[in-house]
């Protein structure tokens, strides 16, 4: 009801651009991303002359489709390029609709797609049973080609450099910048809105990493999941991952104990027991 004692009218109304489910915002020129629904994840697109590349790949075939058929509201180019972010199963096994496309990655992911891809397949099945199908007829398709550090693309006469930070969400994550328009794609490094996921994170490295995010950022920032940010957003990540770490240490050493830990954490209770976890696991040494 509103103040006036009237039922309030809701009229339905479309996602923006920028919103989850909404069309793609164009965040520089010929730069865009579209925030999916599924996962709330974004999936960025860098127009050159004549060609498109794509970040990230979505988790099956049919959604790598939807990425496709959605692009055509922006271009009829073909997409000559794809940038895997990292080798997660949502970024990495919609790939194969984009053959004969090149697709790039840091030089670990594709041992790693092979080696966690297919139990990671079947813990998504288990998980949403209805995307089993879907998932089942997924071909594992790593990057084709990988770098150490840096790699130096064009897309249509368009620069896109790839770089390696260190280790933080995996240890397989690059960030895409496209530096005529001061735009950077962060992949999971960073995340809007909820909880980055540490199951495959090294705690105590992903401050370390973070900072050098956020010394690359010149403008809009593209988290794997959530919304657009801005610097603002990546010290804020960055402060959080820097907790994290000290509050390990704290129980690792003993000074609180791990319930304190979770108590103080930036996150909310309920998903701090994990990246704590994994802290102390890196702390004891158990993540190589
Ligand atoms: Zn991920």
């Amino acid at each position: 009801m509103r103040a006036d004692g009237r039922p309030r009218v809701s009229t339905p109304s479309s996602p923006r651009p920028g919103e989850p489910g909404g069309p793609w915002l164009e965040l520089a020129d010929r730069v865009f991303t579209k925030r999916y629904v599924f996962y709330d994840q974004q999936i960025g697109v860098v127009l050159g002359d004549g060609e498109a590349l794509v970040i990230d790949t979505r988790l099956t075939h049919r959604q790598g489709r939807e990425i496709l058929e959605d692009l055509r509201a922006i271009t009829t180019d073909p997409v000559s390029i794809v940038v895997n972010t990292h080798w997660h199963n949502d970024h990495s096994f919609g790939n194969h609709v984009f053959r004969p496309t090149t697709i790039w990655g840091h030089r670990r992911t594709p041992p790693m797609l092979l080696e966690r891809g297919p139990g990671s397949r079947t813990s998504a099945s288990e998980r949403m049973p209805g995307l089993a199908a879907d998932l089942g007829e997924v071909v594992l398709d790593p990057p084709d080609r990988v770098f150490e550090e840096t790699a130096r693309i064009e897309v249509g006469g368009r620069r896109v450099e790839l770089r390696y930070l260190g280790r933080g969400h995996t240890d397989t994550d690059i960030v895409i910048e496209v530096p005529d328009a001061a735009v950077l794609f962060a992949g999971d490094l960073l995340e809007a809105g909820a909880t980055p996921y540490f199951g495959d994170g090294y705690p105590l490295d992903w401050p370390e990493t973070a900072s050098r995010v956020l010394e690359l950022v010149r403008g809009p920032v593209v988290p794997g999941h959530g919304a657009v940010g801005d610097r603002a957003f990546v010290e804020d990540q960055l402060t959080a991952f820097l907790a994290i770490a000290r509050l390990g240490r704290e129980v690792h050493e003993g000074r609180i104990t791990f319930e304190d830990a979770v108590a103080a954490s930036p996150f909310d209770a309920k998903t701090s027991v994990e990246p704590l976890e994994r802290t102390l696991a890196q702390l004891r040494g158990e993540l190589g």
